[in-house]
């Protein structure tokens, strides 16, 4: 066979291949199949039949400081630091109702800490702040369930506390809010109740990283995606919670969102 035949064959060869790949029937096209299904973990959206779908949890560390950003911005404040919660993590909690929420395995000091979620509709690296919020589709109450003890006990051995913060259930919150009708959370009272106690109260005003902020200090460490969500930080007085507890979440501007602790 010289050149110019192979080259011939070659040819002809590449285009039934295209022309067979055209003609498959849909299904076949498709590639194989998850031999063992995994179910797509989403959050309702208040006002749309579609549903948000999850990507990637992430949260903020230490994000209220003791002072209020009104003082001026403080250039001590550390940066933010960051960590994971496992999609599937999530517990949607519906608007109205009071979601069971299971006390979970090996803890023996349960922590709540409220918080302002942000679910990306879109995203980037290095994402300027200025253009941030463009990429913030809308917002949630939150809730970052914690084991408090383990989260101690691990960090004290310098060991990743994952344990304490990444396990079932532990990404609690209610729907999610468009900002096309919401407008963007940068101010506004939040707080938590247990039991009708006020435990936690403050103000968004007082995250030392405002979302937009986050957004960009985020977008320097990972490509962000549509169906991020971000849970924004918790004020001060974080405390435990025991079976019959019941929580009650409330951010200005969203509806209240609330659990039993079973
Ligand atoms: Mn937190």
């Amino acid at each position: 066979m010289n050149t110019i035949d192979r080259r011939t064959i070659l040819g002809t060869g590449a285009l039934a291949l295209a022309g067979a790949a055209q003609s498959r029937p849909a299904a076949a096209q498709a590639g194989p199949k998850p031999m063992f299904p995994v179910a797509a973990i989403t959050i309702p959206i208040v006002g749309e039949t579609d549903v948000f779908q999850v990507r990637r949890i992430y949260c903020i560390g230490r994000n209220y400081a003791a002072h209020s950003r009104e003082m001026g911005s403080d250039p001590t404040r550390e940066p933010p630091f960051f960590f994971q919660k496992p999609t599937d993590a999530i517990q949607n909690v519906a608007i109205g109702t009071v979601a069971d929420h299971p006390y979970p395995s090996l803890t023996r000091n349960y922590h709540y800490e409220v918080e302002l979620v942000a679910a990306l509709k879109s995203g980037g690296t290095n994402i300027p702040v200025e253009q941030a919020l463009d990429h913030v589709y809308g917002y949630a109450v939150g809730l970052d369930m914690t084991r408090r003890d383990l989260q101690r006990a691990m960090g004290d051995e310098k060991k990743p506390w994952e344990i304490g913060k990444s396990f079932d259930h532990a990404a609690v919150l209610g729907p999610i809010h468009p900002a096309a009708k919401t407008g963007h959370f940068s101010k506004g009272a939040i707080s938590l109740a247990v039991n009708g106690a006020v435990k936690q109260s403050s103000n968004l005003l007082n995250m030392s990283w405002n979302v937009a902020e986050q957004v960009a200090k985020l977008s320097e460490a990972f490509e962000l995606k549509a169906g991020d969500i971000i849970y924004s930080g918790t004020p001060e007085n974080v405390g435990p919670v025991v079976k019959g507890d019941v929580l009650l979440c409330k951010i200005e501007g969203l509806p209240d969102m609330s659990i039993k602790i079973v």
